[in-house]
């Protein structure tokens, strides 16, 4: 079969809920990806930083091997050999007192809004489902029906009625906005540390750390969304270092795999995770064995193999070379670490041209909304793929 051939049964028999590039990949290693056709790519897109590892780590892999080989799943009603180390890294590789598993990142969001609500009531005296949240304008969160009921993006909400009620918008990096938006039935404030799906947009410097204060005096849980930020992405293991806080909860999940395998996880406090009570809340496959070994490893080779640091060293490369493109098509380029967007004018006729282009040169990168490239290769990218990038992208705009 051939690509063309792939593309035709993938539109009779799948839904039609994405819009992918035309490029049928089957294989991966490190920051390169083939397609069937046997033709090489440079993936500047990591699966939306779920393969900051890089495609197939061996390691990982190895981890995955041996544990499929072993035993996959227990569900919670049993226990697993895994599970306790898994916790134990994890806490001590981020600063965390306590895990809550999952699968997808969706999925632990929705677990911190349960936990933070049931915190309200239990803890900081909320009355019965009064409980308020309050999120940022173009936030992204995930998919499911309580979390669009939040976001401000028409085409993730439209036609997807009625929604869960409880939660405030304000907009995005407008500290005096959080605190204006508080009330004595605010429980959580759930917000991205840079917003990626919304084009890596980084708040105003010192934002952060005022959240972090306004939260604290008001008795009000701090909830960063780290899945795309998270576990080294931007040249720290947590964005939040970068401001030199602490969330109460920080949600991970994507890069927690290393891509081969649906991990997430809420981090959190003892005082908040402890308002759980057996049977309140769970997953069939949160916390299976498998799943705890792959993150292991995933966390573990993150680590070892300095990818945290090589995302800071050649993320600030990519990004000052991006700056020196000379063109009127360009508006913006911002970014930290690995995570970076480059933002055309109006005139430059969207981002999506520019993507098959670089498709057809051997660059992999999704555009978001209309006019923004989003640049997130996997953090293991070296100098050379960073110029054969680079290079590309230059002969586009030229
Ligand atoms: C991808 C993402 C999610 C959702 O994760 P899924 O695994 O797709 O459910 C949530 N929050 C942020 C910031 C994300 O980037």
């Amino acid at each position: 079969m051939q690509t063309a051939d792939y593309i035709d049964l993938e539109n009779v028999y799948g839904a039609h809920n994405y819009k992918p590039l035309d490029v049928v990949l089957c294989r991966g290693e490190g920051a390169w990806v083939w397609d069937v056709e046997g033709k090489r790519y440079l993936d500047c897109l990591s699966s939306y930083s779920a393969v900051n590892q890089g495609h197939c780590h061996p390691q990982i892999r190895q981890a995955m091997v041996d544990q499929a080989e072993r035993l996959t799943l227990t569900s919670r009603a049993f226990r697993n050999d895994q599970l306790a180390l898994f916790y134990r890294e994890l806490c001590e590789l981020t600063n965390s007192h306590k895990v809550l598993p999952m699968n997808s990142g969706a999925e632990a969001v929705e677990t911190a809004i349960k936990i933070v609500r049931k915190w309200g009531y239990k803890v900081k005296g909320v009355p019965e489902d009064q409980a308020e949240i309050i999120v940022c304008q173009n936030n992204f969160h995930g998919r499911t029906i309580s979390i669009v009921s939040f976001s401000t993006d028409p085409s993730s909400r439209e036609g997807f009625g009625p929604f869960t009620p409880g939660f405030k918008i304000i907009p995005y990096g407008d500290a005096a906005a959080l605190q204006g938006a508080i009330t004595e039935n605010t429980v959580a404030f759930l917000v991205e540390p840079i917003q990626g799906e919304a084009g890596v947009i980084i708040p105003p410097s010192g934002f952060l750390k005022q959240v972090r204060e306004i939260c604290t005096n008001n008795s009000v849980v701090l909830i960063l969304d780290e899945i795309q930020t998270g576990l080294g992405r931007t040249g720290k293991m947590l964005a939040e270092a970068h401001d030199g806080i602490e969330a109460d909860l920080t949600l991970i999940g994507k890069a927690l795999s290393g891509g081969f395998y649906p991990v997430s996880a809420v981090l959190s406090n003892t005082e908040v995770m402890d308002v759980l009570q057996p049977g309140e809340h769970g997953s069939t496959f949160g916390g299976n064995p498998l799943a705890c070994a792959v993150a292991r490893a995933a966390l573990r080779v993150l680590v070892e193999e300095n990818m945290i640091e090589n995302a800071a060293t050649m993320g600030a490369y990519i990004l000052e070379k991006l700056q020196q493109i000379n063109t009127p098509f360009i508006k913006d380029v911002r970014g930290r670490g690995l995570l970076i967007a480059l933002e055309l004018t109006n005139d430059a006729g969207g981002a999506r041209q520019y993507c098959e282009q670089l498709k057809d040169l051997g660059v992999l990168c999704k555009e978001t909304h209309e006019t923004i490239i989003r640049f997130a290769p996997p953090l293991v990218i070296g100098q050379e793929e960073a110029d054969f990038m680079l290079g590309r992208v230059r002969q586009v705009f030229a």
